[in-house]
């Protein structure tokens, strides 16, 4: 027996897994329900299956084929981003889409089509993928393109690990000058003030994103940072060194640590150490402008052994007041978090059914874990999405009811008949009629 958690702590799920070592493995010769698992970094439950086993896909890691001429890069679905960049980036190639860690498997990114900063030019993940192989419990595998199998190709992207197992996928990578990156920052007040950037900056930079102070009322509302960055021409600049864990949360913060007033004293002190660099071109590696919080090793310690929760929603953009009134009960609540990320996706159609990103404004934020209180918030939240016909995305997801979902993901009746039958995780046991 492993534990396998998911990266919030607050489901732990101590269960038996198996563990292939080739990608050829059978699949059939298994009994009992199957979920596959990457590397966790899913803050919920859809990572998980308590009552059956994960296929821990870790070792599947081993690189199969790449194309230095034409950035085709093909590999084992346990593959970890950290490694495909490490490979990568000395040829010149990047990934196409990265999400704010880069502790993320292949399959696993795949199974949510993450997103990162740079939505609005290039959309999701799964517009990458030039296709995978899908091992399915009765033992058969088929080949999934946008050419071949395209139904099960579009249930898989998204799909949440249910359709089966990814042995393996290629992506098109793209072509990269240097691995530093040119980053300029805005102060803003105010989401309209962000909207104006947001519109500016997305036709003309490769990556935007914000941060957004949630526990400032009054002049200070809605204050935040607009980052936007792009690939550096030249590796001749002032450059940071590569970012690995330095700092590190070596056991669980006590709860006391995170209140209303350390994280207003946070809030207040990261907006005014980086406000210093409005207006300046900064040249950064790749590390830290992607994966800033890779660089403290074990950060989802400091919530305490409670764990927490993290909201992330989308809404149409032309709901801007449904921001504001989600941002005004997250403030006046005083749970809110130290990093809080606002972005505007672009409106490049997400290929997977069940994808998350859609056009509009995307607020994502911890919120430690203090039980009906912070349920009770996160439910008033639901609420004010649902109203507005936007979304809540599931990998980040431990309490989403049914309702909620199919009010989001209308078109999960057309996927359920892609579902693997031997296949589930506790999300979909919660979100679905399916239970066992
Ligand atoms: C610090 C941090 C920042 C993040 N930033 C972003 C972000 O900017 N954008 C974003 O979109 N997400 C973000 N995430 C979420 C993360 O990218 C996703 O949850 C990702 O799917 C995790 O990948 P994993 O390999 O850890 O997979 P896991 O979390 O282990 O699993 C994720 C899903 O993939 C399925 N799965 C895993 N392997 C396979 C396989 N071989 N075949 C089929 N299904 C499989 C699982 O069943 C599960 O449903 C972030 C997470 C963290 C911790």
């Amino acid at each position: 027996m492993t534990s396998y958690t998911s990266w919030a702590y607050v489901p732990t799920s101590t269960q038996k897994a198996i563990k292939p070592a080739w990608m050829d493995f059978d699949l059939g010769a298994t009994t009992g329900s199957l979920l596959p698992y990457g590397n966790g970094r899913s803050y919920g439950d859809s990572c998980l299956n308590s009552s059956g086993l994960v296929i821990d896909s870790k070792s599947l890691n081993r690189f199969i084929s790449f194309d230095t001429e034409q950035g085709i890069l093909r590999c084992e679905a346990g593959t970890m981003f950290a490694d495909i960049l490490q490979f990568i980036v000395p040829t010149g190639w990047f990934l196409p889409v990265t999400p704010g860690t880069k502790y993320v498997t292949l399959g696993g990114a795949i199974a949510n089509d993450v997103h990162g900063k740079n939505h609005h030019h290039d959309g999701t993940i799964g517009r990458h993928i030039r296709c995978f192989e899908l091992l399915r419990s009765d033992g058969k595998s088929l080949i999934c393109s946008p050419k071949e199998n395209t139904d099960f190709f579009a249930a898989t992207i998204g799909g949440l690990g249910l359709t089966g197992f990814i042995s393996w996928a290629e992506i098109q990578l793209i072509k990269i000058p240097s691995p530093f990156m040119s980053v300029e920052t805005t102060v803003f007040h105010g989401l309209e003030e962000f909207q104006t950037l947001s519109e500016q900056a997305n036709t003309n930079h490769r990556y935007s994103v914000a941060w957004l102070d949630c526990a400032s009322s009054g002049k200070d509302f809605a204050r935040g940072l607009f980052m936007v960055g792009d690939h550096a021409n030249s590796d001749k600049e002032e450059k940071e060194r590569v970012l690995e864990p330095k700092i590190s949360v070596p056991f669980n913060l006590p709860k006391q640590m995170i209140n209303k007033y350390s994280v207003k004293a946070f809030n207040t002190l990261y907006f005014n150490k980086n406000r210093l660099n409005e207006g300046k071109i900064i040249y950064q590696h790749y590390d830290s402008f992607f994966y800033p919080l890779d660089g403290i090793g074990n950060w989802n310690r400091i919530y305490g052994s409670q764990g927490f929760y993290q909201y992330q929603f989308v809404v149409p953009s032309s709901q801007l007041s449904v921001m504001e009134q989600a941002l005004n009960k997250i403030v006046a609540s005083g749970l809110g978090s130290f990093l809080a990320v606002l972005k505007e996706f672009g409106d490049l159609p997400s290929p997977g059914m069940l994808s998350f990103p859609s056009p509009g404004l995307c607020l994502a934020l911890d919120f430690a874990n203090r039980g009906e209180t912070t349920l009770a918030l996160l439910q008033q939240l639901d609420q004010l999405v649902i109203n507005a016909g936007g979304k809540v995305y599931p990998a980040k997801d431990v309490r989403m009811p049914q309702a909620a979902f199919q009010s989001y993901y209308p078109n999960y009746e057309e996927f359920e008949a892609y579902i693997d039958p031997r296949f589930i995780s506790d999300f979909w046991r919660r979100v679905s009629e399916k239970k066992s």
